[in-house]
């Protein structure tokens, strides 16, 4: 994939997610329709939100940390759409918890070098236990299945791709496949890609962790996470687990923040395909553009990094001059967002300082593109008066 790919086809039509798993229907329409509660005379369309924490006896479920209706609505939508069993947790970070929670005591988990900045903490903190932490390059496929090979069952593959920030896409259908071959557990992150550009479940893997806060809600308002399994035996059997983490760890979403990720996500489509639209325009324009080092879009999704010139002041100023464009933390919202990543502390050292994430909204791409160009001009003439005197990588090596 190269970024100068004109444009993606749109995620309605491209192939392998326009039609959900369950075969018939479109995915724009499920998106629209999943986890509705039963056709009856007088019932609203939409899910009730639930506040209660304790239920009477006789249902599902007894006590609300361990489920809850306005949950299950959510849960059978973004099942659906992954091709799976969903669970929701209190954000992406409880997902991933839940998820690094298979890994067997002693075990090894492998990944690439570079994931989402709070994974690496998690990872971090897992190898000063009694687990290994092996790392390959996200794009060295033969790395990943030699490593693969030394592996084996209670061993973790943990996979993200693309990559955040790096955008670095791992080749999933035959490292999924290896890890499945050695009875490797496997967990994709698809917060990226979302179940409209990529279904891991449906390569191979066994567990799907997004955060929800990003495109599946997609409008900046709620924090939350979800783990989804494959409808298997194994799935099940992992699913289990992965519910028993949650309901013990306690890290639960509220009922209202779930309302409102359903409700977002009845336009998943509409919005991922504008934004994916105003990214594939938007990466051709930079590539070109003379503050601009480097663009690193996949050709597809609705990310993309740029290196600018002029290193990481030149990059801040970049963000201070834009309007259109939020400078703010977060991506997959309607709005457009824009960040210098290495101003985070825990932000792995193999992203380059002068690196801009950009998270493309479903603003007009000519306004976008008009901030960014004169943000990108202005910003790198700031740079280079910077650097005259003692600048910010000077003060914080
Ligand atoms: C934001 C993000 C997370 C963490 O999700 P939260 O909802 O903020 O806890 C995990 N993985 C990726 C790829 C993300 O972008």
């Amino acid at each position: 994939m190269s970024h100068d790919a004109p444009r993606m086809p749109s995620p309605a039509t491209a192939d392998p997610a326009s039609t959900s798993p369950a075969g018939t229907l479109h995915t724009d329409t499920v998106v629209v329709g999943a986890g509705r509660p039963p056709r009856e005379p007088g019932r609203g369309v939409n899910p009730a939100v639930e506040l209660t924490s304790t239920f009477s006896p006789g249902g599902d479920v007894g006590y609300a940390r361990v489920g809850n209706p306005t949950w299950s609505a959510f849960e059978t939508a973004l099942g659906e759409l992954e091709g799976g069993v969903a669970l929701v947790h209190a954000s992406g970070m409880g997902a991933i918890s839940a998820g690094l929670s298979l890994l067997a005591p002693g075990g090894t988990v492998l990944a690439p070098d570079q994931t989402y900045n709070g994974t690496e903490d998690l990872l971090a903190a897992l190898a000063q236990g009694t687990a290994q932490v092996e790392r390959v390059h996200a794009t060295d496929t033969d790395g990943f299945l030699a490593a693969l090979d030394r592996l084996g069952e209670g061993d973790l593959l943990w996979l993200e791709s693309p990559t955040n920030p790096l955008m670095d896409v791992v080749d999933l259908p035959v490292v999924l496949a290896r890890a499945r071959e050695r009875g490797v557990t496997s967990v994709v992150d698809n917060t990226l890609s979302t179940p409209l550009l990529s279904r891991p479940l449906q390569l191979g893997a066994d567990v799907v962790v997004h955060s929800v806060t990003k495109y599946l809600s997609g409008h900046s308002d709620v924090v939350l996470g979800a783990t989804v399994v494959a409808a298997t035996a194994r799935g099940a059997a992992l699913g289990t687990r992965l519910q028993r983490h949650r309901t013990l760890h306690g890290a639960i979403a509220g009922p209202l923040e779930v309302f409102l990720a359903l409700r977002g996500l009845r336009t998943l489509t509409v919005r991922f395909e504008r934004a994916c639209a105003n990214a594939a325009d938007l990466a051709g324009r930079l590539a070109s553009h003379p503050a601009v080092e480097r663009v690193r879009y996949p050709g597809q999704g609705a990310m993309i990094a740029v290196e600018v010139v002029g290193g990481a002041e030149a990059a801040e100023a970049v963000c201070e001059a834009t309007a259109v464009w939020l400078h703010s933390t977060s991506l997959g919202g309607v709005e457009s967002q824009i960040e210098r990543r290495r101003r985070h502390a825990s932000e792995p050292l193999v992203v380059p300082v002068n690196l801009l994430r950009l998270s493309v909204g479903i603003e007009h791409v000519d306004d976008l593109w008009a901030d960014l160009d004169q943000a990108l001009s202005r910003g790198v003439a700031a740079g280079a008066d910077a650097s005259a005197g003692p600048g910010l990588s000077a003060s914080r090596p």
